[in-house]
């Protein structure tokens, strides 16, 4: 299949979101001498972090290398999910290891409740749209491990989850590709790329907060002084600093790149369909996606017009002219009936696996960093932000379960991320053998 074949005469390389809300260059304003806390990076996570501590009455500076909002954080798929993605690799462990992850869990529950109030309280207008998830089963015996999965995030994290058997499922999903599945009713989409935007007029009206685009930070030295924060138009000192760069994490900051693994994450958006058509390919509206290694995962537009579908096509980085016929095909495989949609939008954007597929907050070296959102980070980065800036303010009354003393590396891991292909083709043939025999 060739781009030409599925492209819309409209196509462009670039999210559909930005339709609503494009990133871009603020007026260049100097780099400030000083501030309470120094940020790199102006995603969710960098500008959560800014906001919490102007509550709590720090000032601080946020770089980003780019224009805010160029990363993840205006690309993303827009799901919200209530936890029920954190720590996917220990649901069948140790005692112990299932008390961390019931913790893990509850702190991602709350992840929800923030973004939730914070939309809410700030009349953030962007979509919020609270219809659940439906995740579908891969194949027989992963729908069998889905009924312990259901009871675990209705004990720990009141998720309102049940089972949906392969009878079932049309009334979750205008398919019969799963094998049965597991809907999580605490579940939300939103638009990603207006709820950035909310968030940075909220930082844009605080006199507390300077948001410094094009300003890729080089240097960081630590003194007794504080840090010092370099950039090409300047430097700032800083009493603290945050490193907020989850999938674009660079050299200026070596230790914590050997902690995560940029992994490239794939979207297409589909032309406006027939309003039959798009109200029976998710009749809940929830968002979907599944249970394989290499997952998909998709949802209506917030105008409920066109399906938006992303997956991992490539694990490296790769064109989106060249993994939108591969999402095609995805997209396909579960929606036969859409052949012959054509596709206006294909876009790209890095997310951050950490070795144990936990998201990190925590110090290194004396830095704060919030990283590794695994995926899934419009509420968590959120979150993670939110939970360093109370922590650096001294006003965090108990210490949240991401919040741990190291964050993992991998000794033969340096930063260059070459093997990731290769994983990429290991999951998929795991996936393959899980689909045929399991
Ligand atoms: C295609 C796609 C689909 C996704 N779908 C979902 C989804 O449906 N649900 C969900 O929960 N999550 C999803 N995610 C993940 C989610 O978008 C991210 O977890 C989240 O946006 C990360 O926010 P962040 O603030 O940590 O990082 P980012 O938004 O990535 O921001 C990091 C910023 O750091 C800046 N930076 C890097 N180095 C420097 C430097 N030296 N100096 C200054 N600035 C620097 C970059 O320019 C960048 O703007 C998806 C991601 C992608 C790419």
């Amino acid at each position: 299949m060739k781009l030409s074949d599925i492209s819309h005469k409209d196509f462009e390389l670039k999210p559909w979101w930005w339709n609503a809300y494009e990133p871009k260059v603020l007026d260049l304003v100097d780099i400030p001498q000083s501030a309470d806390v120094a940020i790199i990076g102006a995603g969710y996570a960098g500008l959560a972090t800014a906001l919490e501590l102007s509550k709590q009455g720090k000032s601080s500076v946020v770089f980003d290398a780019e224009q805010p909002g160029f990363g993840a954080s205006t690309r993303s798929g827009g799901v919200v999910s209530g936890g029920r993605s954190v720590g996917k690799r220990y649901t069948s462990t140790s005692p112990a290891e299932a008390a961390h992850i019931a913790d893990l869990r509850v702190d991602a529950a709350d992840a929800f409740d923030l973004i939730e109030g914070l939309i809410r309280d700030n009349n953030i207008d962007c979509g919020w749209h609270k219809a659940g998830a439906f995740s579908g089963a891969w194949c027989r015996r992963h729908f069998n491990d889905m009924k312990s999965k259901v009871d675990d995030l209705n004990a720990v994290t009141e998720g309102d989850a049940y089972l949906v058997h392969p009878e079932q499922q049309r009334e979750e999903i205008g398919s019969d590709y799963y094998r049965g599945g597991m809907v999580v009713n605490r579940g939300a989409h939103l638009h990603p790329a207006l709820y950035f935007k909310g968030l940075l007029d909220l930082c844009q009206a605080s006199d507390l907060i300077t948001i410094c685009a094009k300003a890729p930070v080089t240097d960081l030295n630590q003194s007794p002084a504080g840090w010092q924060v370099g950039t090409d138009r300047g430097a700032t000192m800083a009493g603290d600093v945050v490193v907020a760069t989850n999938g674009y994490t660079g050299n200026v900051t070596p230790d914590l790149k050997r902690r995560v693994v940029p992994v490239g994450s794939y979207m297409i958006a589909t032309e406006e369909l027939p309003d039959d058509l798009a109200k029976s390919l998710s009749p809940k509206n929830r968002a979907i996606s599944d249970s394989r290694r290499v997952l998909c995962y998709y949802r209506m537009s917030p105008d409920g017009k066109r399906l938006l579908f992303g997956g991992r096509a490539r694990f490296g980085q790769t064109d989106p002219a060249e993994s939108a016929p591969i999402l095609y095909k995805f997209m396909l495989d579960r929606y036969p009936q859409l052949k012959g949609t054509k596709i206006t939008n294909s876009w790209t954007g890095n997310v951050a696996f950490s070795i144990d597929e936990v998201p990190h907050m925590g110090q290194y070296k004396g830095m704060h960093y919030a990283l590794g959102c695994n995926g899934s980070g419009v509420a968590m980065m959120t979150y993670l932000g939110t939970q360093t800036a109370r922590k650096i303010a001294g006003v965090a009354n108990y210490q949240c379960a991401f919040d741990t003393p190291t964050m993992p590396t991998h000794p033969l891991y340096h930063g260059d991320p070459w093997f990731v292909p290769w994983v990429g083709r290991y999951f998929r043939t795991r996936d393959w053998i899980d689909r045929t025999f399991g």
